[in-house]
């Protein structure tokens, strides 16, 4: 499929603003919520098309209750047709946390000034790294809070550091990234130390609203922010993550604001985000969330449901920012990445500084402390197929999240296997022996119901070289 403006009637310039906010809140309030048309629009999205504005205003406008259920079964039947059972497994890690802007919610900003504020050293960014490879963790995104230390040379550095960590049979092998917005020149520097994807988040997409909660730094400038991954895709850094913080706004404009945000980078770039982000608003020092805006759980998994409909070829991240019961919901209705294991002290992985969580030594509060084992173990539980897989991207297979979603076959020729694979490290590297013995019945299921001989067989020679201790290997 080729993104064309036409598709969607949109007339937008790379590298300017495209959010319109009296265009949202128009398609919010007239928006058709009849049976019918919400019928009609979740099965478009089951037929793998994407919706535009005017649909998404439609879902996020829904309330009555039995069409609501509709738009979950719907988002749920999607993720079971077009993705299967994967859930790819990441940690985050916090790099530094000095900051000179001043976004009011967030615990790092510059008036914090109890605030304990440190940059790992590169002894302490290796501790760190290997703490968290000696757990069995492959895939990191590195955070960073806005500084002039964290120049671009100097992530692409700590990038290079953290893919020089080897520990054992332990290695991370795809970085990515969530820092502040860079100039092309600089998307350039932190593409070439290979990264995986670069995240900005909007945080909110209501101009007006952007600018009473950042009121301080370089971060007060909404439209800098807002092209940020133009920039990124000039530089030909494609592979790009978007995000909005909800509870600073209301919700279903932000829903809009990121599906808008979508189209833009589809019909400017022809490629959308690889990932959308939806952070729900935690404590942090010094900060009280306006109770108007306020996600409650409900709306909060009818977001991901609507978001998953939207945008049916996206990666959709969850993280350790929603308690265990919100995590299992949610993965039904297609989030494909989870982050497990999390602590998002300061060198907390390495115990640097001591562990406990703490306002003052973190950016916000979150609610699932499970270690990795133990999330893994609960989605083997509910039948997941957990994986650490980083094939495409080493493969230089880019737009893997595409293709999943649109070639036919290719999540069973290459996520599926990769999934099998790299759990079969895990297990043989990491797990205990319950873990392991319910590890390996999964990876038994999900090579029967590969149901192809050839690929069986392939996989089983590969599973068997990785118990004889070979590793890394890959479709
Ligand atoms: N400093 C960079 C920036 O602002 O883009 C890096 C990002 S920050 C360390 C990561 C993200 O955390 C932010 O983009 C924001 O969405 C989220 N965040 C900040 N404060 C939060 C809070 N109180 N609760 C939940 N998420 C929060
Ligand atoms: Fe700094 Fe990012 Fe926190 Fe804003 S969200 S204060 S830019 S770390």
């Amino acid at each position: 499929m080729k993104f064309t403006p036409e598709i969607y009637g949109i007339k937008d310039v790379p590298m300017q603003s495209f959010i319109d906010k009296d265009e949202i809140w128009d398609f919010i309030h007239s928006a058709d919520t009849t049976e019918t048309e919400i019928r009609r629009i979740i099965s478009k999205s089951l037929n793998k098309q994407r919706l535009n504005l005017k649909e998404v205003a439609s879902l996020v406008q829904t309330t009555e209750p039995e069409l609501v259920n509709e738009i979950r079964k719907g988002a749920q039947m999607l993720k079971e047709k077009v993705y299967g059972n994967r859930i790819v497994l990441f940690a985050p890690l916090y790099v530094g946390n000095l900051c000179m802007n001043n976004c009011e919610y967030c615990g790092f900003k510059a008036t914090n000034k109890e605030a304990q504020r440190t940059t790992l050293t590169k002894k302490e960014l290796i501790d760190n790294v290997k703490a968290l490879e000696q757990n069995g963790q492959k895939r990191l995104i590195l955070v960073y809070g806005e500084h002039t230390s964290y120049t671009p040379e100097y992530i692409a550095e700590t990038v290079k550091t953290v893919y020089g960590v080897k520990t054992g049979n332990g290695e991370i092998r795809r970085v990515n990234i969530n820092a502040a917005p860079l100039e092309i020149e600089g998307f350039k520097t932190v593409r070439e130390a290979g990264i995986g994807t670069y995240q900005v988040f909007q945080e909110t997409y209501h101009p007006d609203a952007y600018k009473r909660y950042h009121t301080g730094g370089r971060k007060k400038n909404y439209d800098y922010r807002l092209t940020s991954l133009d920039r990124a895709q000039e530089a030909g850094l494609d592979d790009v993550g978007i995000g909005a913080l909800f509870g600073l706004y209301d919700w279903r404009f932000e829903v809009l604001g990121l599906v808008r945000h979508t189209n833009h980078l589809e019909a400017c770039y022809n490629v959308g985000p690889h990932t959308i982000s939806f952070p729900r608003l935690q404590d942090a020092a010094h900060f009280k969330v306006d109770e108007r805006y306020r996600v409650s759980d409900e709306e909060f998994t009818r977001i991901i449901a609507i978001l998953r409909l939207a945008v049916p070829y996206t990666g959709m991240i969850l993280t350790a920012r929603e308690p265990e019961h919100i995590r299992k919901e949610v993965l039904k209705y297609g989030c494909s990445q989870i982050d497990a294991g999390t602590k998002i002290e300061m060198g907390a992985y390495a115990e640097v500084f001591g562990e406990k969580q703490d306002l003052n030594k973190e950016q916000f509060l979150i609610n699932d402390e499970r270690s990795l084992g133990d999330v893994i173990d609960e989605l083997l539980d509910e039948d997941y197929l957990p994986s650490f897989c980083t094939a495409c991207y080493r493969k230089g297979r880019t737009g893997e999240h595409f293709m999943e979603f649109s070639v036919p076959g290719f999540i069973k020729r290459f996520c599926t296997p990769n999934a099998i694979l790299t759990l079969s490290e895990y297990i043989e590297d990491y797990a205990g022996q319950e873990l392991a013995s319910k590890g390996w019945q999964v990876i038994e299921k999900n090579v029967a119901k590969l149901n192809d001989d050839k690929l069986e067989n392939s996989v089983r020679e590969r599973i068997d070289r990785i118990k004889s201790g070979e590793r890394d290997l890959y479709y």
